[in-house]
């Protein structure tokens, strides 16, 4: 039954985004263009929010994280040693009727009658006629006409239809197709049901093409001449900049392992099927994290030492997961410490800016489902009204973030790919690594040689070299010196900009007094990522008295949050568009405030969006009182 509630919720949040200029349609005076979406007063602002809230979250609120500002235009090496030039690639499907691409594992399954032709012929008749037609205009077909269309092509038609739709369709293919056909009549028709087939166009019918891969990097030249040597890409991700950057922040920030390195920016996909709005764009941003740990090797040689020289002996099991004492790092985690620490600072995050967490969904990736470099992974859904429903009919939720444990990939591909060391070195381990027992040595190296060995056989380096540069590797614990592995967090601003509309929307009917109901809506923004904090108003417009102490209010506040002052319309009227806006607090200055009940003398009405209460708070106070909530 919840249903078709879902779908027109969504067509209210677009339309209400429209008409409050959150979130216009990109060029839109021209038709628009797929996939690109601008963010109009209030949405720039609560888009601002968000990532500022996240860059104070994660780099200035936090010793061990530091922040980067990198080209969108990088060198292209970058996306070869990522794997992107190879890999980052969709299976894709085209209707040859509609020339529309679709991603293969997209297709919603349909049922009807597949009707197969096995070819077509030219009418001959109907084409002489038509080339008669044309000398007599002077003029002459562009091309001969071939007699004979001899592959098969088949459509699907919905159940009870009759073929006339399907014929129209092959006969546009045949026409369309090598062939030049102008008047095909199709050959060998013949009708068969089926049942959940993804192998045709859902809107024409017609059979798909063969999935082939799509690259989704969006290319472009850099320099005047457009050839192969000056082909670059609009980068896909944010994060590769902070692997290549690595060194030069570790060099220059005087950060050690563990800590991390983050940033805000643009990205590019060239999606297939850009859809639900803002939640599958061509152009968005990105808020990355790259987290650098020691690999667990790393840490069992420092752990291990240092409990060879105290009496406290630490839990072998804190480098296993488990959510036990997951607040403050500790410098025995391993990797899968780290990554479930980083899950649930991330579940605070969202929960810190108005998300409940009943909201979101921790979605770890099965096994299969893992890219090859990546030990876990876990994808923070939000509940959209248009995700998909489970059996009970409960949301199932789309990705927000995904947190993933990558490894020492990164660095290691552009180490490989540059030339350049990517190693650190770790006074630490080198200290500790001397004075371990034999045993424990041989143990730990052996398991650092497997994985450095395991991840260039993957990478397709022959295997005698491979163990000859996994032994190289795994000596250079004994001198302190390894490859970093990293947790990387990676959220998107537009789909959390889009979660937290969706969050925030809520209807309340009202009847007046005349006995008329109207509806009306309230973005409950939590107060943190509302676009506006308070609006300011005069009780009433024509009164210079009240207009000058109002502006006086507007300007003690707005150095500190964004405020809007409104003098039009009833106060009601107002405070119902502040509602619409989301604006968490508003306030009034009225005769009071001028002292006409002089105990109120210097005071406004405040008054909360939610519940409609209003408090009198001295002007003095304010301040004070709306950081604390807005911050
Ligand atoms: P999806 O499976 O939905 O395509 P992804 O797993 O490819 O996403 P990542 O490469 O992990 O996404 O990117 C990290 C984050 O960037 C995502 O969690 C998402 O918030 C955001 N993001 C990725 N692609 C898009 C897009 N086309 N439009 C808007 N945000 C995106």
């Amino acid at each position: 039954m919840a249903e078709p509630k879902e779908i027109p919720l969504m067509e209210k949040i677009v339309s209400l985004c429209k008409r409050r200029g959150f979130i216009y349609q990109s060029s839109e005076i021209y038709g628009g263009i797929n996939g690109f979406w601008d963010y109009g007063p209030l949405g720039a602002e609560l888009k601002r929010n968000v990532k500022e809230l996240w860059w104070n979250t994660m780099t200035r609120q936090r010793d061990d994280v530091v922040g980067l500002e990198a080209t969108i235009i990088m060198s292209p090496q970058i996306w070869k040693a990522s794997g992107h030039v190879e890999t980052f690639a969709d299976l894709m499907v085209e209707c040859p009727i509609t020339n529309k691409r679709y991603r293969a594992d997209q297709i919603e399954p349909q049922s009807g009658v597949v009707y197969h032709y096995s070819g077509a012929i030219e009418d001959k008749v109907k084409y002489d006629a038509w080339v008669t037609e044309l000398k007599g205009r002077g003029e002459r077909p562009a091309f001969a006409h071939q007699d004979e269309a001899v592959h098969p092509f088949s459509v699907l038609v919905q159940k009870g239809k009759p073929p006339e739709s399907a014929r129209k369709v092959a006969s546009e293919y045949y026409s369309k197709s090598l062939f030049l056909m102008r008047f095909p009549i199709l050959q060998g028709e013949r009708a068969e049901p089926i049942e959940n087939t993804t192998s045709y166009s859902p809107d024409s019918g017609a059979q798909l093409s063969e999935a082939r891969p799509f690259n989704l990097m969006f290319k472009t030249y850099v320099g005047p001449v457009e050839d192969k040597d000056s082909v670059a890409y609009l980068r896909p991700e944010t994060a590769q900049a902070i692997f290549a950057q690595f060194k030069n922040v570790l060099e220059t920030s005087r950060q050690k392992v563990p800590f991390g390195i983050g940033q805000i920016g643009k990205a590019f996909r060239n999606e297939v099927t850009p859809r639900n709005f803002t939640f599958r764009s061509r152009e968005f941003e990105q808020m990355e994290l790259e987290f650098f740990i020691k690999p667990d090797e790393v840490v069992e040689a420092i752990e291990s030492f240092k409990s060879s020289v105290s009496s406290v002996q630490p839990e072998t099991s804190e480098l296993k997961t488990g959510n036990s004492k997951l607040e403050t790092p500790q410098p025995d985690w391993g990797w899968e410490k780290w990554h479930a620490y980083w899950v649930e600072e991330r579940m605070k995050f969202y929960e810190g800016i108005g998300l409940p967490r009943t909201t979101l969904v921790e979605y770890w990736q099965k096994p299969e489902e893992l890219a090859h470099y990546a030990r876990a992974c876990v994808d923070i859904l939000f509940k959209f009204p248009f995700s998909k429903r489970d059996e009970k009919g409960e949301l199932m939720g789309e990705e927000l973030e995904g947190v993933a444990a990558r490894s020492d990939f990164d660095l290691s591909q552009h180490a490989r790919c540059s030339g350049k060391p990517m190693g650190v070195f770790d006074e630490e381990l080198r200290a500790a690594w001397g004075k371990l027992p034999k045993e424990k040595q041989d143990e730990l190296w052996r398991r650092y040689f497997e994985n450095r060995k395991k991840y260039l056989t993957k990478m397709g380096v022959e295997a005698e070299a491979a163990s000859k540069q996994a032994t190289e590797d795994a000596n250079g614990l004994a001198k302190g010196q390894y490859i970093p592995h990293v947790i990387e967090p990676s959220a998107g601003v537009d789909r959390l900009t889009l979660a937290l509309i969706c969050n925030a929307y809520s209807e309340v009917t009202e009847t007046d007094a005349k006995g008329k109901s109207e509806t009306r809506v309230i973005l409950k923004f939590h107060p943190r990522v509302a676009p506006i904090k308070v609006g300011v108003m005069p009780l009433l417009k024509n009164k210079p008295e009240l207009v000058k102490k109002a502006l006086e209010v507007r300007d003690l506040l707005r150095p500190w949050m964004n405020v809007f002052y409104d003098d039009a319309g009833s106060i009601g009227r107002r405070y119902a568009r502040q509602d619409e806006a989301g604006t968490p607090f508003c306030m009034t200055i009225d005769f009071d405030t001028l002292g006409e009940k002089p105990e109120l003398l210097d005071t406004v009405t405040l008054r909360y969006r939610d519940d409609g209460r209003q408090d009198r708070v001295k002007i003095s106070e304010l301040l004070p009182l709306l950081l604390e909530k807005i911050r």
